[in-house]
């Protein structure tokens, strides 16, 4: 076994992992990063899913809005993230010959699309509310590379107590029904608040609140945007940074310990080592740093912290959505022929995604079944960015389609039945998909070198194995609020930024840290930034 001594060690190289090894190695310090795949980057990497078809797709993540500016400019990223002209489409299911087309580079086009679906009463209310929306974001984004604010003073900065009520304290499904009245545009609201989140409108945890804030809140616009070159241009960027400024990545590097006093285990190629920081950042979700912690604590009892190292403390988060990914020779045509394709896969087009569509898929899927009629997000990446794509590729009219299906619980997989509820799950996005297409998208689907059917789908239990994401949970665990709570103890620097364990040396440094969820580095930020106040 071979000891070295850093000054920080980082377990996980997903983005976040990177994006502190760039700030400590940049501040000086001795970083050494541990990754347990052969390749950077956890969920935001690219990938070529398909044999002998030149496309890079992005094929976990693959839209950027939490990432902030600041990060970029501070690391020199040389990432390029290009807006969407759409917003959304969404066919209505009682009309699939019509849908709701929010176009941000056409108003009067909106308001006809309003109009047309029957929901001219919303035009307004939309406006409003997206505009509330953006307040919060302005209020509240301005603080997330900043030690925690309160949720007194988000309440403060907000200076709108209605507002917040709103948002922050009564379930979302409340404001969504009081807001609005047409159910399809209370659908596509709605959406953002179940994105990797098994939860319905009106459950009064508020867990579908925390999930709908992240998602409008990115650099003060809530905009979603493409990453050029997908998203592993991304990580890509902050794997140089982390390199260019000293810090030593390791991949191939399985962490199988951890202990509070800093000793951190690892194989790699067969043989263990073992290091020892003053830090150690934990990029691994929560859960995973307890077993970890526990492993330690079985092997190497230290009678003062032992104790803390409790596996059963953290409950293992559950994932909620089945990630398919698809080529496609051309775009599908579409039942509603009033919208070309490209406009609406060119933003986020969303299938079966009513108001209560989605609270029976919800209902469908807690009673154990898979949703009669999938709800689900489609994103056409090479539309707004061909650069994925061989010159030939995008040359032919080949485009990529990922799609996220919601309220796939990973309740119901085991590894038994994973390849069957994958296949059924697989079957069940292309239905929801074919119950708005005027061809099935079969018809329209690339095959690889084998002759097969260019899709590739990702279970929440493939997702664990794949990335050690628990329960497939994409997020590491439940997204917190993007505050402290006025009696929450702020005492250290970890506790501060948001990043604290039970153990002063063991730091969190992914998206199980307040403010993590998502590709943001903003954990990573805050992480380092603890480490340098330390
Ligand atoms: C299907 C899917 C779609 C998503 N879509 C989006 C999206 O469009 N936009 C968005 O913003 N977010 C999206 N997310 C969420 C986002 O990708 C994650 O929240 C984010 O990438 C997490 O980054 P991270 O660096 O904190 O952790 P991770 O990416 O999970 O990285 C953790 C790293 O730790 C490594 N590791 C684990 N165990 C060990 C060990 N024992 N030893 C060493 N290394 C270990 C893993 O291999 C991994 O590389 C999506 C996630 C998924 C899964």
């Amino acid at each position: 076994m071979t000891k070295t001594s850093p000054d920080v060690v980082i377990v996980g190289g997903g983005h976040n992992g990177l994006a502190a090894a760039a700030y400590l190695a940049q501040a000086g310090k001795n970083v050494l990063l541990l990754e347990r795949d052969d390749h950077t980057g956890g969920a935001a990497v690219s990938a070529w899913a398909f044999e002998g078809v030149d496309a890079r797709l992005s094929r976990y993540s693959y839209l950027v809005s939490l990432l902030p500016k600041r990060i970029i400019e501070d690391l020199k990223l040389d990432v390029e993230l290009a807006r969407r002209r759409y917003s959304s489409y969404t066919p209505d299911p009682g009309h699939p010959g019509t849908g709701l087309l929010v176009d941000h580079g056409d108003d009067d086009a909106t308001q006809d699309s309003f109009i047309r679906v029957g929901a001219a009463e919303d035009i307004e209310a939309w406006h409003a509310f997206y505009s509330d929306t953006a307040r919060v974001a302005q209020a509240l984004f301005p603080t997330v590379l900043e030690p925690l604010p309160t949720r007194s003073e988000v309440r403060r900065l907000l200076a709108d107590d209605a507002l917040f009520a709103a948002l922050f304290e009564r379930p979302l499904g409340e404001t969504i029904t009081a807001r609005f009245t047409n159910d399809l545009v209370r659908g596509v609201v709605l959406t953002d608040g179940l994105i990797g989140t098994f939860t319905s409108a009106d459950d009064p945890s508020l867990d579908a609140n925390r999930c709908f804030l992240y998602h409008v809140i990115g650099n003060q616009t809530g905009d979603w945007d493409v990453p050029v070159g997908g998203m592993g241009a991304v990580t890509g960027a902050l794997a140089n940074a982390a390199t260019e400024a000293g810090a030593t990545l390791v991949t191939d590097a399985t962490v199988t310990r951890v202990t509070p006093d800093g000793h951190v285990r690892y194989t790699l190629d067969g043989v263990e080592h073992e290091v020892t920081a003053r830090h150690v950042l934990a990029n691994v979700a929560p859960y995973i740093l307890e077993q970890l912690l526990a492993e330690g604590a079985a092997n190497e009892p230290s009678p003062a912290e032992a104790s803390g190292a409790d596996a059963s403390a953290i409950v293992r988060p559950e994932g909620a959505q089945v990630k398919v990914n698809l080529m496609l020779k051309r775009l599908p045509r579409l039942l509603d022929t009033t919208v070309a394709p490209e406009a609406a896969f060119g933003g986020t087009f969303h299938i079966n995604e009513t108001y209560t569509q989605l609270q029976t898929a919800h209902d469908e899927a807690e009673a154990g079944g898979i949703p009669r009629l999938l709800p689900c997000e489609i994103y056409c990446h090479s539309l707004t960015d061909p650069s994925i794509l061989s010159p030939e590729l995008a040359a032919s009219g080949a485009h990529t389609l990922t799609v996220f299906g919601l309220h796939a619980p990973d309740r119901l997989l085991t590894a038994e039945n994973n390849d069957h509820m994958r296949a059924r799950y697989q079957q069940a996005v292309l239905d929801s998909l074919n119950s708005v297409l005027a061809e099935p998208i079969e018809d329209v689907l690339m095959t690889d070198a084998h002759g097969e059917l260019c899709i590739e789908t990702k279970t929440t239990l493939d997702i664990e194995e794949a990335l050690n994401m628990p329960g497939g949970n994409i997020f590491h665990g439940p997204l917190d609020w993007p505050f402290a709570e006025d009696d929450a103890r702020l005492e250290t620097p970890a506790e501060r930024w948001g990043v604290a364990t039970r153990h002063p040396r063991i730091l969190l440094c992914g998206s199980g840290a307040v403010r993590g969820g998502a590709v943001s580095a903003i954990a990573g930020h805050n992480a380092a930034m603890a480490v340098l106040e330390s």
